[in-house]
């Protein structure tokens, strides 16, 4: 039984209205016995086209995270960020990394050339496979540049909005045709992405929001996670990525055996940035 959830969204992330107290009462319930806490910042996105700037006061943040940290002693609080990366923002998200005490830094690619591929216009612009590739090329860049990250989010997150997978709604055969295509002619910059992890010491997440996008599989897929674990990767966390409180620990049932499954014996929690391992029970 995984008792951790380390990817959660709360109403300080834009996309959320849920509020932190309510994702502890469901923390509780679930019998969970650590949280962490990583809401969004996307430094640049562009809010006068989308209508949400993904920004928020991080002062206030830890005084209300460490308030019921201090309320709530039955359980591990941590305090996370989810830092959307791109290729302009390096100074700002040094800045942030450098000025608060995090336990955990979540590095994401949800913007690409400034376009979130979740609207229609990013895909427009690339079509299906153009559009995964370069959406990949961009994380590579994103690792190459520097950033201060513990794992990198969802790797194929682009998977989730292709309009291809979209339409196959629940259909297996069809998704699983995609999803064969997709690691095929990706298989070479996706080597590039986690040999890059591996050698500068980070991890990948095993995300269920997949789960929950009905795309049947973790984000990212059980071949990368497999991939990560055969290059060496060892550092891998585990999140459901929710922003309401009936998504927290979704599917985490499935993760002990599909993990193990990819070739890990351990998931990792991170406290103060540093890695512990903790047994797939
Ligand atoms: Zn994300
Ligand atoms: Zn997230």
């Amino acid at each position: 039984m995984i008792q951790s959830d380390n990817h959660v969204h709360t109403s300080f992330s834009s996309d959320s209205s849920t509020p932190p107290e309510d994702m502890l009462g469901r923390a509780k319930a679930l019998g969970l016995s650590s949280i962490c806490f990583t809401d969004h910042i996307d430094y640049g996105f562009p809010a006068e086209k989308y209508g949400n700037s993904f920004l928020f006061s991080m002062d206030e943040y830890f005084q209300k995270l460490e308030g019921l940290a201090a309320q709530n002693p039955d359980l591990n609080i941590r305090i996370g960020v989810e830092l959307g990366l791109k290729n302009d923002i390096l100074p700002a998200a040094r800045s942030l990394t450098g000025n608060y005490d995090f336990d955990f830094v979540i590095g994401s690619t949800h913007l690409v050339d400034n376009i979130d591929p979740y609207y229609n216009e990013y895909w427009e612009g690339h079509g299906e496979s153009g559009g995964i590739k370069h959406y990949y090329e961009a994380t590579y860049e994103n690792i190459r540049q520097g950033f201060d990250f513990d794992v990198y989010g969802h790797i194929d997150y682009v998977i989730r909005y292709c309009p291809a997978i979209k339409a196959a709604g629940t259909d297996s055969k069809i998704l699983e045709s995609h999803y064969a295509k997709m690691l095929k002619e990706n298989r070479e910059i996706l080597d590039e992405i986690l040999l890059a992890l591996i050698e500068s010491g980070k991890g990948i997440e095993a995300n269920t929001g997949g789960f929950k996008y009905m795309l049947g599989h973790p984000n990212p897929h059980e071949d990368i996670l497999r991939r990560y674990r055969s290059l060496g990767g060892e550092l891998l966390s585990l999140g459901s990525d929710a922003h309401e409180s009936k998504h927290l620990a979704y599917s985490f049932t499935k993760m002990p055996a599909l993990l193990k499954g990819c070739g890990f014996t351990h998931y990792t929690e991170f406290h103060k940035r540093k890695p512990v391992q903790v047994p797939l029970a």
